[in-house]
């Protein structure tokens, strides 16, 4: 589970009033857009914007905010990097989104399977010199909807328990969420370089919830967790 795609339509790269701009076109045509930000738009300093129609006198940092949420609006996303000082990355992403299904022109609006209203993604790294490096990754994701089972009925053709399901997709599982941690050495020689890396994935143990299990009769059920603490050793070369 993750906020963010391994392949869209387009990257924009830059996340200024251009960028934002062509993304914003390009996620009405229904592309998948991905805007990667420094977060630096050359005038940040100025109060307000000046001579822009129906928009005159809007702080900068207003203009954008209202730039990225219309992005968004039409399924974009937006990644935002910050140097917060020497040494220290961090990217924020966060998407809200809705998505809802009729199955027929008569029912009323449900729920759609997939959906994943909050979808947050907090990244930072750290680099201490001598090719030390240690950077964090948490995730939290709106749990999926499912359809929960009410009760059951014994049927004696198959002699077993037949559930009984509530309404299509009216239950949430629980939120997902996960703190993972990574440490880095690298060296670097004349033609190539190595790194030895451990990385901890899923630090305090969080029990994400992935569906449930139930007993025989479906009076019972117990939750399926996901991925548990995991520590991993890795060694990488780059020629
Ligand atoms: C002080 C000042 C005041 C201004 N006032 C006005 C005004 O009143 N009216 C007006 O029309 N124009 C004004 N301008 C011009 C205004 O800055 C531009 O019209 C507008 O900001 C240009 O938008 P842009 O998207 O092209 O670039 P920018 O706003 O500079 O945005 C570029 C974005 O791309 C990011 N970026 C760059 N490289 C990368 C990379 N490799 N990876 C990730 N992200 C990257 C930057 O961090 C930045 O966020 C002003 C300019 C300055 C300097």
């Amino acid at each position: 589970m993750s906020a963010i795609a391994s392949d869209y339509d387009v990257v924009v790269v830059g996340g200024g009033a251009a960028g934002l701009n062509g993304a914003l076109m390009l996620a009405r045509m229904r592309r998948s857009v991905l805007v990667v930000d420094a977060g630096r738009p050359r005038n940040a300093p100025a109060e307000a914007v000046h001579g822009l129609f129906a928009r005159d006198g809007t702080p900068p940092a207003e203009l954008l905010a209202r730039g990225r949420a219309e992005v968004e609006g039409y399924g974009g996303q937006i990644l935002i990097r910050q140097e917060l000082w020497k040494g220290f990355f961090g990217w924020i992403a966060y998407t809200v989104s809705r998505s809802e299904r009729k199955d027929h022109p008569d029912d009323p609006w449900r729920v759609f399977q997939y959906d994943q209203t909050h979808i947050l993604t907090i990244i930072g790294s750290y680099k201490f010199g001598r090719g030390y490096q240690v950077g964090i990754r948490f995730r939290y994701v709106t749990g999926n909807p499912y359809t929960p089972t009410v009760g059951s009925y014994y049927d004696v053709n198959s002699d077993a328990y037949v559930p009984i399901n509530g309404p299509l997709y009216s239950a949430r599982l629980g939120s997902f969420n996960q703190l993972d941690v990574r440490f880095d050495k690298k060296w670097t020689f004349q033609r190539w370089a190595m790194s030895m890396y451990i990385d901890i994935q899923n630090i305090y143990r969080a029990s994400n919830p992935e569906g449930y299990a139930y007993n025989f009769d479906f009076s019972q059920r117990s939750a399926i967790a996901g991925l548990p603490f995991l520590p991993v050793l890795g060694i990488r070369g780059d020629f």
